[in-house]
């Protein structure tokens, strides 16, 4: 402790971050995306972080979706700190990324239709699917004609490694493939990945807890935040939840959504019971589930819902 009373006092050696929750506003949150978004809170808020949500709205944006999906949230007994970032609105600061990366000499610019990705060999050292670098070495000549016959371009980035490692607080270290990853697509967007990395690190999100559908993406994130200078997060990455068929929950497997349970007469503290229950606890509220959240308790199974559960009578997980 500073002796100097006359000096402003220091910042604390760690200082402790946001975690935070990032829908796309492609439609309603159904139950798994609400889980999802329950286990983020519980993670960040028990470990004294902020929480914060941003709205991932460069894409897929169907009208009014993001306004309804908030509101789900907040119904549930969610709470985070604002502003809510709209990821729409920061194009400046992915371009300022995207403009560190080139100057670097680590972006390169792409031609290729989806088709022709598809149908060449993957990349030689590259994972299934990879890019396999059809325009990493174009000439001047052959980008100047690619643009005169009007393609649009998309901008990869010049990847120096073939896998990355990341550490998960659910699934401990994880290596990962890493290819030339689009940063900006040819419709002149910023590409999820890099506004990923460029928003968690501004907003101070040192947590990153969301479904593991994302987990294959994650090595490549960050691995363009080290190239970036930005610092990697702490990963969750928690299991989805499943339908009846053992398949990802979606729209079409029935009520699944808030307002769905709601019209079946549903309250809102007997859903968020459920998902307390699926979570191996007996509450009904994320308030009341707080104290007791034991990450290293968490199941580490996906969920398979059954949209047809009696509440009352449900025995629970
Ligand atoms: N917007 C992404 C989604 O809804 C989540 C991205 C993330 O959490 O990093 O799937």
């Amino acid at each position: 402790m500073s002796t100097d009373q006359t000096a402003p006092a220091p910042h604390p050696a760690t200082t402790v971050g946001n975690g935070r929750f990032a829908p796309s506003p492609s439609g309603d949150l159904h139950l798994g995306n609400l889980r999802t978004a329950l286990l983020a809170w519980l993670f960040a808020r028990s470990t004294g972080r902020g929480f914060l949500m941003r709205v991932e709205d460069l894409d897929r944006v169907r009208p009014g979706a993001a306004e309804r999906q908030l509101a789900d949230l907040a119904a549930i007994g969610l709470e985070w700190d604002p502003p809510v970032v709209r990821q729409s609105e920061r194009i400046p600061h992915y371009e300022a990324a995207i403009a560190r990366l080139t100057d670097a000499g680590l972006t390169y610019e792409c031609f290729c239709t989806r088709r022709e990705i598809q149908q060449a060999a993957t990349a030689p050292h590259g994972p299934m699917g990879a890019y396999p670098g059809t325009c990493r070495d174009l000439t001047a000549r052959q980008r100047a004609e690619r643009r005169a016959a009007g393609r649009p371009a998309a901008l990869r980035l010049r990847a120096e490694v073939h896998e990355f490692e990341i550490t998960d607080e659910l699934h401990g270290s994880y290596r990962g493939a890493v290819d030339d990853l689009v940063l900006r697509r040819g419709d002149g967007i910023p590409a999820y990945n890099l506004a990923v990395v460029v928003d968690d690190a501004e907003q101070g999100v040192d947590q990153v807890v969301r479904g593991d559908d994302l987990l294959p993406s994650t090595p490549r994130q960050a691995y363009l935040a080290t190239l970036l200078g930005l610092s990697v997060p702490q990963y969750a990455h928690v299991p989805l939840v499943l339908n009846q068929a053992g398949q990802r929950l979606a729209k079409r497997d029935g009520a699944v959504t808030l307002g769905d349970r709601l019209d079946r007469g549903e309250t809102v503290d007997e859903v968020v019971g459920y998902l307390a229950r699926s979570l191996g606890y007996a509450a009904h509220s994320p308030a009341e589930l707080l104290p007791r959240f034991r990450p290293a308790d968490l199941p580490r199974e996906p969920w398979t819902l059954d949209p047809d559960w009696l509440v009352a009578s449900s025995p629970g997980p």
